[in-house]
């Protein structure tokens, strides 16, 4: 899969990063990911969105600005929770982030300046609504309206995808705010230069807002509905901010369902996403009036994985065919599910719009899971255009097939395909000799299973450890207990993690963690997360969040904790024992036989 990180183009400074985490508040998008209810002081608990669970173990703790979820593992802070749920690479979630707190992301080559795209979001933002509202009451807008009417489209849909009218009769330099120069209005690619000065390039069209994968618009997408352009479709040009081989339409609303199901639908109209959603297909989007590209591809082989479907909702005719050609060789980069939907003889332009709009969102549905392999249908139609009751017929075939087996990365399926396609020809496997599969080029590398969600989940202490720790940092004046119990190290009860957070809290604090929620609590966690590596991140979330015990509960925790360690040890210390040479033995025999009194005045306490 090409990777999620070729989507950074600059690395961003430690220092851009530590303000961006500090500003963002986790609460305000972990909620869009499930319920949360306040859990404690500075802290809340829900159903954790990374797991399956019916009591809440997922908390976020508005200290440390992380969460944690104390079933799964599952730990991080709102770059993760956006990149792991959210369907984001990492770059845009920081870009998502920085727009929600109003920093600015330094550009490559940044010389502290504005970004220059600052003013042409400003633009397509300060025109969105305009264009909206016209579209929803403007006189001007009936066909528009109408033309979405007979689509099956409601009200509701419009507004679901911000959809919008340029009337003829209203010019957008006329409503911009101040801030908004004409300038930039040219520049987002709104007007161009005439004859007469700048016009409207939307004019008498419908519009589809297209956006960016956080959802920022970019530009749009116009259908002319009165018949007076040659242009049916035409998008906006290509600006500081929209890129016609890199922007997949939809993929704002898509992309959490895409990463949830490892799967996406490729379709090849804005009103062909836009029927597929309506009948709860979510996870579908189009490019916007171009084939496939290697950037759209990573686009989606960074949502859906190595080995996730990739589902083609092409016309089934030549320019659908070579559509869908094109996606298959673009998606098998990063996977070689690679199915297709027909629907044919379903509608009669045989489109997702179209079907839903005769046959309704079910007949839609029901299509959409009778998929077949991409590969299978385009080989059967290569062969189908050739006569193949005759030798020249099936010649041809054989030809046309080979042609196509050769651009397929993985060979297993390519020499897979050999002895269907001699069935469906009429001819011998050995006929197609040694050309299909072994010319093709091998994969980089072979098809992975997907690693389970999240991808990178930290070793988590077991509760009774934490709890320990969680109340040593809340009462330092246990300490001295516990590095009795811990056979004269903190590291021996807590292991070496744990303990080292314990004592950097204690000396921080030797008065003891302060109150959850208060200023000096951010301050202590934010030292603590300072004070240790990455590696450490996730132990001290867990135990920042977890709850201290009660005196009387924390000395037979200790004790148990304490009796299980000094137990391991000892095992381990036989194990040295049988096979250490005369050098170690003296050492090894004082460890054990003090690590056996330890044991015995543990069990005695
Ligand atoms: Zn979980």
């Amino acid at each position: 899969m090409i990777g999620q990180h070729a989507a950074r183009p600059q690395r961003l400074s430690d220092d851009f990063l530590a303000e961006l985490r500090g500003r963002v508040n986790l609460f305000d998008i972990a909620v869009e990911y499930t319920d949360l209810k306040p859990g404690g002081a500075a802290r809340y608990k829900g159903l954790c969105p990374f797991h399956s669970e019916n009591t809440p173990s997922f908390i976020v703790s508005t200290d440390t600005n992380r969460y944690h979820c104390f079933g799964c593992g599952a730990d991080g802070d709102a770059i993760s929770l956006l990149t792991e749920l959210g369907g984001l690479t990492f770059r845009e979630a920081v870009d998502d982030l920085a727009g929600r707190v109003g920093l600015t992301v330094p550009t490559a080559g940044d010389d502290g300046g504005d970004d220059p795209r600052i003013p042409l979001r400003r633009a397509l933002n300060a025109c969105q609504p305009l264009l909206h509202n016209w579209l929803m009451d403007d006189a001007d807008a009936s066909a528009a309206r109408q033309f979405l009417a007979d689509r099956s489209f409601t009200r509701e849909h419009a507004e679901l995808w911000e959809l919008g009218f340029q009337p003829r009769s209203h010019h957008l330099a006329r409503h911009m705010p101040d801030r908004v120069r004409p300038a930039d209005l040219l520049d987002a690619g709104m007007t161009a230069d005439g004859h007469s000065g700048a016009y409207d390039v939307f004019r008498g069209r419908l519009l589809w807002p297209l956006r960016d994968a956080t959802g920022q618009i970019i530009g749009y997408a116009g259908r002319d509905l009165d018949g007076t352009s040659r242009a049916k479709y035409i998008n906006t040009r290509e600006t500081a901010l929209y890129r016609k081989q890199e922007t997949l339409f939809g993929l704002h609303l898509a992309r959490r369902s895409m990463l949830a199901k490892k799967q996406v639908f490729l379709v090849e109209g804005y009103t062909d996403v836009m029927a597929m959603v309506a009948a709860g297909i979510e996870n579908t989007v189009a490019t916007c009036g171009t084939a496939v590209t290697p950037a759209h591809a990573e686009h989606l082989g960074s949502r859906i994985g190595d080995g996730g479907e990739v589902v083609t909702v092409f016309d089934n005719d030549d320019a659908g065919r070579a559509a869908a050609w094109k996606a298959f060789l673009a998606a098998q980069s990063f996977t070689s599910r690679i199915t297709h939907v027909h629907l044919d003889g379903a509608g009669a332009k045989g489109d997702p719009c179209d079907v839903r709009q005769h046959h309704g969102d079910e007949a839609l549905r029901d299509l959409a899971d009778a998929r077949t392999p991409l590969l299978g249908s385009i080989l059967r139609a290569d062969i189908e255009r050739c006569d193949t009751g005759t030798p020249e017929g099936k010649t041809a075939a054989r030809d046309a097939v080979v042609q196509r087996l050769r651009q397929v990365r993985d060979p297993v399926l390519a020499r897979e395909y050999v002895p269907l396609a001699a069935d469906w020809i009429g001819i011998r496997p050995s006929d197609f000799g040694a050309v299909a599969g072994t010319s093709a080029p091998a994969r980089q590398a072979p098809a992975q299973p997907a690693p389970p969600r999240p991808a990178t989940r930290s070793h988590t202490p077991t509760e009774s450890t934490v709890t320990v720790a969680a109340t040593l940092m809340h009462r330092p004046i246990f300490i001295e207990a516990a590095t009795w119990f811990g056979g004269g190290t903190l590291a021996g009860l807590l292991g070496g993690k744990l303990a080292e957070v314990v004592e950097n809290s204690i000396a921080l604090f030797p008065d003891g963690r302060p109150e959850p929620g208060t200023e000096d609590a951010e301050l202590w966690a934010a030292t603590l997360l300072d004070l240790f590596d990455d590696s450490y991140t996730s132990t001290i979330t867990v135990a920042t969040m977890t709850d201290p015990c009660e005196p009387d509960e924390l000395e037979a925790m200790m004790g148990r904790l304490a009796r299980e360690s000094a137990r391991t040890r000892l095992v381990a210390l036989q194990a040295q024992l049988d096979t250490a040479d005369d050098d170690s033995l003296t050492d090894l025999l004082a460890q054990f036989q003090e690590a056996k009194r330890h044991l015995k005045a543990l069990s005695a306490s």
